[in-house]
């Protein structure tokens, strides 16, 4: 029998810092992920794997680092953080962030990416490598022993169209996460 895999789903920023605010003030990164976050849970757990929610702050901090030691403590063979973005030049889209040396972070992200777009339909921004000490969350994907992304699914912080189309779609965009995570280990 197959060795069940371990997704860690990191709900981004902390208690204590939130992390930015939607355009329609009802919730910061984390309280909306927070919110939202077990339907991620759900999809995933019945396809078969164990998924593990969880934050920095369980690891003792609020900055990126403690992500990377919370996913690593979790065991996770794939750790997902969940953030949504913010822009003051007007820009929108969906963007998604991984290692740039790792092959399977990459092919997670293409197909998570993939994915978001599909639900969402804002502009397609692309894969993100991060690769240098001031990329963001770069001791997050440093740090993690495992392939790693951070999700940033809209600018929902700074765009009215980004942030209305995020919170009218999140369950099924909760859905098409877990079902590119199963797609994902199903190539590995
Ligand atoms: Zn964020």
């Amino acid at each position: 029998m197959r060795e069940m895999k371990v997704v860690a789903l990191s709900i981004g920023h902390s208690p204590q810092d939130g992390g930015s605010v939607m355009t329609s003030r009802k919730h910061s990164e984390f309280s909306f992920w927070t919110a939202h976050i077990g339907k991620v849970k759900d999809e995933l757990e019945r396809l078969g794997y164990e998924a593990v929610v969880c934050n920095r702050s369980e690891a003792g901090g609020t900055t990126p680092i403690y992500a990377a030691r919370r996913c690593n403590a979790v065991g996770a063979d794939l750790a997902v953080e969940f953030h949504f973005n913010g822009a003051d030049t007007g820009i929108g889209g969906t963007e998604t962030l991984y290692w740039y040396a790792s092959k399977n972070g990459k092919k997670a992200a293409e197909l998570i990416q993939a994915a978001m777009c599909d639900v969402l339909r804002l502009p397609d921004r692309g894969l993100k490598p991060i690769k240098c000490k001031s990329d963001r969350g770069y001791y997050y994907f440093k740090d993690t022993r495992m392939p790693a992304l951070m999700l940033e699914p809209a600018f929902a912080s700074s765009h009215v169209t980004d942030c209305d189309r995020l919170e009218e779609r999140v369950d099924a965009l909760c859905v098409a996460i877990a079902r590119a995570i199963d797609g994902y280990f199903q190539q590995v």
